[in-house]
This record gives C-alpha cells, structure tokens and sequence, in this order.
C-alpha cells in the first residue's frame, strides 16, 4: 500500500445497497463488493486503497441481532490495527441499532467508523447508493492535521454525516431518511466536506489509550411506548415478564405519563424488583426534563431515570451495552446517567 494514502476495510453486512440488476434476468442479485474497482472506477481518484470483507451470511437488516453486532466490533478490532477507517455497508432498516451499538461496544475509539446504506439498490441508475459509498469512504479517509477528521461512529446518508447514536430511521421512501433531532451534523456535503469540528468527539483521554471492546450485550430489554388507555394489566404484565432488566419508557413532551396511582404504583414495584426505567420522550426532538411538571416529577420520584434527548436506538442499545458489564446496581444507574459517547445532552 501507498504510505501516503489512507487505508480504508469497507465492510460489507447485507441490505439494499448491496444490490444490483442481473443484465441477463433483470432480477437484483448481490453485488460483488470484492470487485469494486471494477464496478466503481472513479474509486481510484480517491486517496484512499480500499480492502473488502463481507459478512457471511449478508443479511436483510430486519435480521440482524445482538450477536452480529458483536461479530461486526470483533472484526473492526482484528482490522483495527491495518486500517487508518472503516466503512460499514448496512441496510437501512435497523442501521441506527446496529450503529449505536457499535458506539458503545467501542471504548477508545479513535478511528472513523462510518456507516452508510441505500434506498435504491447499488446497481440501479438512479441510486443513492454510489454517493452514499464514495463520500462515507472518503470521509473515514480524511485527516485534518494528520488525525482522522472523525474519530466516531458515525453514519453518513444523503449528503450529511451524524453521530450514529443521534439518528433514527425517519423514512422509508425519502432519499434523506435519517434524522438526527437533537444533535447537528458532524459533516455537511455540498460541492466540499465541511466539518463541523466542535460538534465532532475527540476525548482528550482517549489518546494514546487502546481501543476496549465490550464482550457482552444484555438482554431482557423492552420499549414501552404510552399512549392514552394504556391498562394497568397490559403493562403490570410487561413490566413482570420473567427475564426483564430495564425498561425504555417512550413517555409524552418533556417525558411526562399519567399521574393515575396505578401506573406510578407499577413502575415503583418494577423498579423496586431492580427493573431499570429510562425515561425518553416519544417526540423526535426535544428532551426530557422531569422536573418541568407533576407528571415527569412523579416518575423522577418513584426511581425512574431520566433519558434527556436520546433515541430509542441509543436508549435501547445502550441499557444492552451497561447492563452486559454486570456492575453493581449503583454503579449501572450512575452510567445510564452519563453520557457515555456523546449519546445525549442533559
Ligand atoms: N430491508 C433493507 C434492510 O434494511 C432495507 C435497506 O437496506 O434499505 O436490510
């Protein structure tokens, strides 16, 4: 390889991107991501030498679980060494999970991840996939005074890169389908990349730190989204299932849910049985603060935790990641009410 020229693992998951129209059947079929040079000529005007791995099986990400997540973090740490970024193709449907994870699985990161998919699959003219592809292996190429310009995970689509733990899936038709509410883009494409480089985490302590790699993932995890007419059996049922850890509760506005004796009285019996309960707001944006109404007060005061600006991705994978390092319970609390890797802003 090139000393000069950045070192790029482009790893390959499954999804839509990686499709292609078969010239003799019209049928899509998976594209040879090892034949990228073929497909993709121009590549070679980026300076950047480019490797490919892809995943066995390729999956439809509505398949993809836990376990994978933990295979994709052990194949980036094998890699981590020979490689100055990494691009990680995934279809769109439950990127944001498997991006989030990834965020907290890595302690010390100071690499580019990027993750990128596609609406319309690779090999269809009209595709948002070649862009997608070209600009994410630019971007985990790139070095600002020779350190990698975005040493996150992070997750590029249609012209903006996130914070991959700041997204969330908002369309399945729009070419723009992820958001990131509550948190700006770490990179704006037009005719130049334009970093926005207070935005971009860069923890002093990290330096010179070795990359950690978290080796479990809890489960027994569930979302709870309120609505009006919620009944106590429902949720008295869930709250108790046999196996239950920590509950994401997707509570209304400012993180506000009914005042009804009985559900503050389920929720205090969970907590107090050692359920966790994080309180995230079922509105895109915005925040929790629980101590705006009576409503949210009431639940700050039966234990429950407050999940300030965090998605249900961040939330959820999150609650996985903490509770997999099977700590004592106050230690557990004092990390769900921290920002671990840029996942929230109080
Ligand atoms: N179902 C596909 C997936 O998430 C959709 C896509 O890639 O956009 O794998």
């Amino acid at each position: 390889m090139n000393a000069s020229k950045s070192s790029i693992l482009i790893v390959y998951t499954g999804g839509t991107i990686g499709m292609k129209t078969d010239a003799a059947t019209g049928a899509l079929v998976p594209f040879d991501f090892s034949a990228i040079y073929d497909e993709f000529p121009s590549l070679k005007r980026l300076n950047v030498d480019i490797d490919v791995q892809t995943m066995s099986p390729v999956i439809d990400s509505s398949n993809v679980s836990p376990a994978n997540w933990l295979t994709l973090a052990g194949l980036i740490r094998d890699n981590y060494a020979k490689y100055d970024g990494f691009v990680v193709l995934h279809g769109t449907d439950t990127m944001s999970y498997t991006a989030s994870a990834l965020s907290f699985l890595f302690e010390n990161l100071a690499k580019p991840v990027v993750f990128t998919g596609s609406q319309i699959p690779i090999g269809v003219l009209r595709t948002d996939g070649r862009e997608n592809l070209i600009t994410a292996i630019e971007i985990a190429g790139t070095k600002i005074d020779g350190r990698p310009a975005v040493p996150e995970v992070s997750l590029y689509f249609q012209n903006r890169l996130f914070r991959a733990n700041r997204t969330t899936k908002r369309s399945a038709e729009a070419l723009n389908a992820f958001r990131s509410y509550n948190y700006p883009p770490l990179a704006e494409v037009g005719v130049n990349i334009a970093y926005n480089l207070p935005a971009i985490l860069r923890p002093a302590e990290t330096a010179g730190r070795e990359l950690r790699i978290a080796e479990r993932l809890a489960d027994g995890i569930a979302v709870v989204k309120l609505f009006p007419g919620l009944d106590e059996r429902i949720l008295g049922a869930m709250l108790s299932a046999p196996g239950i850890r920590a509950v994401v509760l997707e509570t209304f506005g400012a993180g506000n849910a009914p005042t009804s004796e009985w559900f503050i009285r389920v929720l205090r019996e969970a907590i107090a049985r050692g359920v966790i309960v994080l309180n995230i707001t079922q509105c895109g944006g915005g925040k929790v603060s629980m101590e705006l109404y009576e409503t949210g007060l009431r639940l700050q005061k039966a234990g429950v935790l407050c999940g300030y600006d965090m998605t249900t991705e961040a939330a959820v994978t999150k609650l996985m990641y903490v509770l997999g390092l099977e700590l004592p319970e106050e230690e557990t609390r004092a990390l769900l009410r921290k920002p671990l890797r840029g996942e929230f802003t109080a």
